[in-house]
C-alpha cells in the first residue's frame, strides 16, 4: 500500500513538473548515457588512421546551431536523436587520441576506465578541496602520493602533495612558494625592488629572479609574470646539443647575473622538456641549488611519470635534491585532463604558496576532519576530485600498468628514431630520451635557407590532409616535425606511412619545386 501511494505521490509530481523534473529522472539517465556509451564503444573500437578532420569555424557553428532546439517558451523533450548527433560531432572534431595518426600532442590516449570513473566524478560532482565534501578523493590523494613518492624518495613523514589543474598552475604555484620563502614580506608588501622597476637595482635591493633552462616551457615565464618576475629577471641557462642545461654554465650564468643585481631565488630543471623530451641533470643542479640556497623546482609536466618505470626512472636521477616537482598524470599516465600531482619535499613548503587568511573557509584549528582539506594549499576553490581516475587505475591494476605502458611508448620512440637514421632524406636532431622525436625532412636538392620554412608548410600540409596529426616545434632557431608516441595503436608501420606522406606533400612544395626547377 506505501508503495503504491507513494508511486501515485510520484505520478502527481510528475504532472505537475512535468519535463523539469524528467532531466533529473534516474531512468532517463540511464537512457541517455546507454545512448553515449554505445557511441564511445564505436569509437574506441575504430582503429583507423585519422589525423585532423579541421572544420571551418563557421561551418562547424552552422552544425551545432542547426542541432540546437528552436523551442523558447517551453522545456524541449530530450531527444535520443539530436544527442547522438551532437555527441558524434564532439567526437569527430578534434583530437583522435586513440587513433595510430594521432602522433602531435602530448594529450593522452586515455585508458577508458581512467574516463568512466571521471563519469563519476562528474555525477557525484563532490568538489575536492575539503574532506568533509570529497572524503574519498581525499583519501585517494594521500595514498597515491605515498605510493608516487616511493619513485622520488622523500621522507614520507614531511613531504607534500597537492593536485592542481594542470602542470601550468603547478609550475605557478611552486614559484610562489619558492619566492614567498625567499622573500618571506613579498605578499604583504609587494616586491622589494618595487620602487624601482626599471633595470637598475638599487643599493642592496637585489631583484628577484629565476633561473630556467633555455628551452623551459612558457608556463614558467607567465608564472613568473603572474608572481611579479619581469622577463628581465628570468636567467635563460644555455643547453648542449642533447637540450639539456649544460652544467658548466650554470654557476657562470648565477653568477653574472647576481652582478647584475638579481637574486636568483629558484630555478626550474625540466624531466622532459616539451620541445624534444630532454631531461636536465637533476641531480647535479639540486646539489648546486643546496649549495647556493636556491629552490630547485623541476618541471615533470611531461616526463615525471617515468619514475615508475625501473627502466626509465634514472632520468631523473638525483630527484630526492629537488624542492618540487610538477607532474601531470594527464600526460603519461593516461587519465583524462586535467590530472597534475605538485610535490614539495617539505610540507611546511607547500603552506608559504598561498598566505592569505580567509577564515570562513579555513578552520582555525585542525582537527582529524580538516587535516586533510588542501585548500589553504591550491589556488582553486572549486575543484575537480582529479585524483579519482589516476588512483582507481593504480587500485585496479598496480604500478605495473603505467610502468609498462611508458617502457613501451618509450622504446617504440627509439625504434622510430634508429628506424629515421636508415632514411637518408630525413635529418635527426637529438636522441630521444622519453615518447617524443624531433627530425626533419631534407630531400637532397632543399636549400638550407629553405629548410625551415619546408618543414612548417609539411606540417600544415599533413595537418590540412587530415590523415595524420603531427607538430612542429624551433630547435635552435630551425623548425622540426615532432612526433609525440601517446596511445597504445602507434606501430613502426604506421610511423613509415608517416615518412611516406612526407614525402608525398613534399614532393610539389614550392621550396623543392623551386630547386628543381632551376637545376
Ligand atoms: C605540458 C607541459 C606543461 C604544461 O602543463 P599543462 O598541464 O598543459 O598545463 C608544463 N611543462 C611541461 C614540460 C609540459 O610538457
Amino acid at each position: 500500500l506505501e508503495a503504491q501511494s507513494s508511486n501515485l505521490i510520484n505520478g502527481l509530481c510528475r504532472q505537475r513538473n512535468g519535463l523539469l523534473s524528467d532531466v533529473f529522472e534516474p531512468e532517463s539517465f540511464q537512457e541517455q548515457s546507454h545512448t553515449v556509451v554505445r557511441r564511445l564503444v564505436e569509437h574506441l573500437s575504430d582503429s583507423s588512421i585519422k589525423g585532423l578532420d579541421l572544420i571551418d569555424p563557421a561551418v562547424l557553428s552552422k552544425a551545432a546551431k542547426d542541432l540546437m532546439t528552436s523551442e523558447r517558451d517551453t522545456i524541449a523533450a530530450f531527444d535520443e536523436k539530436r544527442l547522438s548527433e551532437i555527441v558524434d560531432l564532439y567526437i569527430r572534431t578534434g583530437i583522435q587520441v586513440h587513433s595510430p595518426g594521432y602522433l602531435g600532442r602530448q594529450f593522452s590516449g586515455v585508458i577508458p576506465l581512467g574516463g568512466v570513473v571521471d563519469f563519476v566524478s562528474a555525477v557525484v560532482n563532490q568538489p575536492s578541496s575539503f574532506y568533509e565534501a570529497a572524503q574519498l578523493p581525499n583519501v585517494a590523494e594521500r595514498l597515491m602520493a605515498d605510493e608516487l613518492n616511493q619513485f622520488i624518495g622523500w621522507d614520507p613523514d614531511s613531504f607534500a602533495m597537492v593536485t592542481t589543474s594542470g602542470g601550468s598552475l603547478a609550475n605557478l604555484t611552486a614559484l610562489l612558494a619558492a619566492r614567498n620563502k625567499a622573500f618571506p614580506d613579498f605578499w604583504s608588501h609587494g616586491s622589494p625592488a618595487g620602487s624601482n622597476a626599471g633595470s637598475q637595482a638599487a643599493e642592496g635591493q637585489a631583484r628577484p629572479a629565476i633561473a630556467v633552462g633555455a628551452d623551459v616551457h612558457y608556463s614558467v615565464s607567465r608564472a613568473a609574470g603572474i608572481i611579479g618576475i619581469g622577463e628581465s629577471q628570468i636567467v635563460r641557462l644555455p643547453l648542449n646539443g642533447d637540450q639539456q642545461i649544460r652544467m658548466d654554465q650554470v654557476r657562470p650564468t648565477l653568477e653574472a647575473a647576481e652582478k647584475r643585481g638579481l637574486k636568483v631565488f629558484c630555478l626550474v630543471a625540466s624531466a622532459g622538456t616539451t620541445s624534444v623530451g630532454a631531461f636536465d641533470p637533476i641531480g647535479e643542479l639540486g646539489e648546486l641549488a643546496r649549495e647556493l640556497n636556491i629552490w630547485l623546482h623541476v618541471d615533470g609536466a611531461h616526463g615525471a611519470s617515468l619514475l615508475v618505470s625501473d627502466r626509465l626512472r634514472h632520468r631523473l636521477r638525483g630527484i630526492e635534491k629537488a624542492d618540487s616537482l610538477a607532474w601531470d598524470a594527464h600526460k603519461m599516465m593516461f587519465v583524462p585532463a586535467p590530472c597534475t600531482l605538485l610535490f614539495y619535499r617539505d610540507k611546511q613548503d607547500s603552506l608559504g604558496a598561498f598566505r592569505q587568511h580567509a577564515s570562513y573557509v579555513f578552520d582555525e584549528e585542525p582537527d582529524p576532519y580538516t587535516a586533510l582539506d588542501s585548500g589553504d594549499k591550491n589556488f582553486e576553490c572549486t575543484k575537480r576530485p582529479m585524483i579519482m581516475a589516476l588512483w582507481v587505475l593504480w587500485a585496479m591494476h598496480g604500478r605495473a600498468l603505467f610502468a609498462e605502458k611508458i617502457e613501451q611508448l618509450c622504446e617504440l620512440t627509439e625504434n622510430l628514431h634508429q628506424l629515421l637514421s636508415g632514411e637518408p632524406d630525413f635529418e635527426t636532431v637529438h636522441r630521444p630520451e622519453a615518447n617524443i622525436l624531433c627530425f626533419r625532412y631534407r630531400p637532397a636538392d632543399l636549400r638550407d635557407e629553405d629548410v625551415h620554412g619546408f618543414q612548417v608548410d609539411i606540417r600544415n600540409r599533413i595537418k590540412h590532409r587530415g590523415r595524420f596529426f603531427i607538430s612542429k616545434v624551433d630547435i635552435d632557431g630551425v623548425a622540426a616535425l615532432r612526433v609525440v608516441v601517446m596511445n597504445h595503436r602507434i606501430t613502426p608501420e604506421h610511423f613509415r606511412l608517416l615518412l611516406e606522406e612526407i614525402r608525398l606533400v613534399g614532393s610539389d612544395l614550392p621550396a623543392v619545386a623551386h630547386e628543381a626547377r632551376s637545376r
